[in-house]
């Protein structure tokens, strides 16, 4: 890779926060715990690849994707460890779940049938986790109120298909990440839930090697509810709200540099739609950074970007591929100096707040232009380039 390429903008993924995160994580769930990664959507974009391949170093249990050709990538990529699709993947790809070794989440009878005859058909065994829906209401089996006995017949049915091998069960929380007391009631009913379904389904002589729940708000908030594995996402990343409390750290810093540095009289209108005017003599710096890379647009006006020397507020809307920084106050900051948009020093939780929305979206955001460096004991282990 060109470091001229690097001289622009660029992500950078510490995996040595990552392992830090997974330590933390382990250490709260002690040994006799599984740990799933979730690495869907290129791992939060911080790259799918170099996370699971750090993870299997670490020793972590499990991987979940969204679907196959996710998977597909992992597999591709070297990785041999255990892989669950949370997704949907059509029937027809099932000899390529077989041939992949990859464990697909069934979420109802009709699924399970289609899986099974498609298992049988190419004379295979195809591994799955059964999805219960406790009150996400999105996939999985229903099971609440008067859909409780059904979906446990349907269930322990689709278990039974041949060309089928349930090894595990799961049901995901749809708040349990909100300290709100009705929050708090309603994962605890969700869990209630679950466990109901899973004394059913044993009452059925069906029982699961693998009984999962607990994302990264339950992995904070709630340890009675690990069961035999965890499963979070966002706090191996080291944001979101619990970050701080489970002593994490941010994995992705998203970076750039000053490109050029102009002196703008009193009276200057600044960038598309003239949305910041220069009160005074205005020292600005132009970074080589746009919502094209993934810095929402949202944001223009309202953050500063983090300096060596301190804080240089953007002025005016972000551009697609460039935004404008005030460095008046900043003499020492040149042309060439890099400037961090989120990351260690600045909570990418930050940006989120200001957005009203979730450090996921951010952290998925930064696009495939961006290229990607992967840091292990302080050195670059590793570049990406996506646009090749
Ligand atoms: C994305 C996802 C997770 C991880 O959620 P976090 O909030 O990032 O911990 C866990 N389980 C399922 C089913 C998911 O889709």
């Amino acid at each position: 890779m060109e470091d001229t390429v690097l001289r622009r903008t660029w992500a950078e993924s510490d995996l040595d926060a990552l392992a830090h995160n997974y330590r933390q994580a382990r250490r709260r769930i002690g040994p006799g715990v599984r740990y799933l990664g979730v690495v869907k959507a290129d791992a939060y974009g911080h790259g799918a690849v170099q996370v699971a391949r750090k993870l299997e170093s670490l020793g972590a249990d499990y991987l979940a994707v969204s679907s196959l050709d996710e998977a597909r990538e992992l597999r591709h990529g070297g990785i041999r460890m255990p892989i669950l699709i949370l997704g949907h993947t059509p029937p027809e790809m099932v000899r390529e779940l077989i041939r992949y070794n990859i464990t697909q989440t069934v979420s109802a009878l009709a699924k399970a049938e289609a899986y099974s005859e498609a298992a049988v058909a190419c004379r295979g065994t195809l591994r799955v986790h059964i999805k219960v829906d406790t009150g996400m209401s999105r996939l999985g089996f229903l099971v609440r109120d008067g859909h409780f006995e059904g979906g446990v017949e349907a269930i322990a049915r689709s278990c039974a298909l041949p060309g089928l091998n349930a090894e595990g069960i799961f049901t995901h929380f749809a708040a349990s990440d909100d300290d709100d007391p009705a929050d708090a009631d309603y994962t605890r009913e969700q869990f209630d839930l679950f466990m109901r379904v899973l004394e059913a389904l044993s009452a059925l002589g069906r029982t699961f090697p693998l009984r999962h729940c607990a994302n990264s708000g339950a992995l904070a908030r709630y340890p009675e509810m690990y069961l035999d594995m965890v499963r979070p996402g966002i706090a191996l990343y080291g944001v979101g709200d619990d970050a701080p409390a489970l002593d994490l750290r941010p994995v992705m810093t998203l970076r750039s540099c000053v490109s050029t540095i102009k002196v703008f009289d009193p009276g200057t209108d600044i960038s598309y739609g003239r949305t910041y005017h220069t009160a005074e003599k205005t020292r600005v710096g132009v970074l080589p950074i746009g919502y094209a890379d993934g810095l929402f647009r949202g944001l223009s006006n309202r953050i500063s970007v983090v300096t060596d020397s301190g804080p240089a507020p953007i002025l005016g809307r972000i551009c697609m591929d460039m935004t404008m920084v005030d460095l008046s106050a900043l003499p020492e900051v040149h042309v060439g100096d890099e400037v961090e948009l989120f990351g260690r020093r600045q909570r990418v939780d930050l940006l989120a707040g200001v957005l009203g929305t979730i450090p996921y979206e951010l952290t998925c955001a930064v696009s495939k232009r961006v290229p990607r460096l992967y840091l292990e004991q302080g050195r670059v282990a590793e570049r990406s380039l996506r646009l090749l």
